[in-house]
């Protein structure tokens, strides 16, 4: 038998049943997906809009700034991950539907309050670069790092890593980094240890160490597959930081020649990129800076500037969208999506709302607790840093 929880503890508006009746967790697929694929393009907004009011406030939707406007346009919050973290479980919702990838749903359980239940609305919608490190992978390495000796490494990751890769950073006495903050994480890691392992992204924390003064020949690249890495243990000895081979599949696509091109073509262009992109297009940029300070920068700039920017096309073309009085443009003519992400449909997002209406939780992300525990350690020493 189900056990049913009242998840209407603020009053509805009057147009709405006065309590829905939601089972704790319910496994499966509740209303049958393929049927969504059917409901007209016309429609889905209605009744994404009717099954969001019927809800109230007992859901939060969240909405990352790379996700799709048809989806983005009904999240409560929308930013980077770590702040749709925060507001979320700052909120009464019960249901925090996120509208992004996998990490992103398990860092929003993570920070959530218990009470609270978080659900990704395609299970599919993966990262490819928090994908690229593996807790196994990441276990052997440093079970090799330990068998040359005498390194003292402490760990850092990115927000985009896997939950597992969090608790392993915790349990040993590294953190976790933003891209806004990477550079604060990596000088705490230096107080405590000699060397950084940075995980999983080798271009942020190759960009990152760089604009700290670090050498690019005290950094080598660890190969997963490769025995050391790929290093020899002389060539560990010698590095500060140690580089997991991993990267976004949408900010590698940018060229050093994308930044040439627009050079030439467009005067007076200033080129912004994400540091998630490769040294040599970093290295010609104008700027770099998070999603959050690209769209800062941007929309404090001077009417009739121009940008070009390195990162995910739905963010640039909102801003330009946004901006009218200045020239917002992708830095690769060739678009550049996050496919993962986009996989979040409003046909999901309408499926997953439908269900919570009808007593159902589909699709939830529950981190387990001791792994939760660990990854909150690695979260919070970022946090007391900035
Ligand atoms: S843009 Fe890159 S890092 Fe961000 S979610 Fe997509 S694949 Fe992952």
């Amino acid at each position: 038998m189900k056990t049913l929880v009242d998840i209407t503890k603020t009053a509805p508006p009057s147009d709405q049943p006065a309590t829905i009746r939601v089972p704790e967790i319910e496994k499966g697929v509740g209303c049958d997906f393929d049927s969504y694929l059917l409901v007209p393009d016309n429609t889905l907004d209605d009744r994404i809009a009717a099954a969001k009011s019927r809800l109230g406030k007992n859901v939060v939707i969240l909405g990352h700034h790379y996700q799709r406007d048809e989806v983005v346009k009904f999240a409560d919050f929308r930013g980077d991950s770590l702040k749709l973290s925060q507001q979320a479980a700052a909120t009464d919702a019960k249901y925090i539907v996120f509208c992004g990838v996998h990490f992103m749903a398990e860092s929003a359980d993570i920070l959530s309050r218990p009470s609270q239940v978080t659900i990704l609305p395609d299970l599919n919608a993966g990262c490819s670069m928090a994908d690229m490190a593996d807790i196994g992978q990441v276990e052997t390495c440093w079970e090799e790092l330990e068998s040359v000796g005498g390194l003292k490494v402490i760990p850092v990751t990115y927000m985009n890593s896997t939950a597992a890769i969090k608790g392993f950073t915790g349990e040993r006495g590294g953190a976790v980094c933003t891209s806004s903050n990477a550079a604060a994480v990596i000088r705490f890691a230096f107080e405590h240890g000699e060397r950084v392992l940075f995980l999983p992204d080798e271009h942020l924390g190759r960009n990152t160490a760089f604009r700290m003064g670090i050498p690019l020949e005290q950094m080598v690249v660890w190969d997963p597959f490769r025995e050391l890495g790929g290093n020899s243990p002389e060539q560990l000895r010698n590095a500060k930081m140690i580089l997991w081979k991993g990267y976004c599949s949408v900010h590698q696509r940018f060229l050093p020649e994308h930044v040439d091109r627009v050079r030439r073509e467009i005067p007076g262009v200033k080129v912004i990129v994400h540091p998630e992109c490769r040294f040599e297009v970093v290295q010609k940029a104008d700027s770099i800076g998070s999603t959050e300070q690209i769209a800062k920068i941007i929309r404090a700039a001077e009417p009739g500037s121009k940008w070009v920017v390195g990162t995910e096309i739905h963010l640039v073309n909102r801003l330009s969208k946004e901006l009218p009085d200045r020239t917002v443009q992708s830095l690769d003519p060739n678009v550049c999506v996050c496919t993962t992400m986009f996989r979040i449909s409003p046909q999901h997002l309408l499926w997953t709302l439908d269900n919570l209406c009808e007593g159902r939780v589909v699709n939830q992300i529950a981190v387990d607790e001791k792994t939760k525990q660990w990854a909150r350690v690695a979260l919070e020493r970022m946090l007391s840093l900035v």
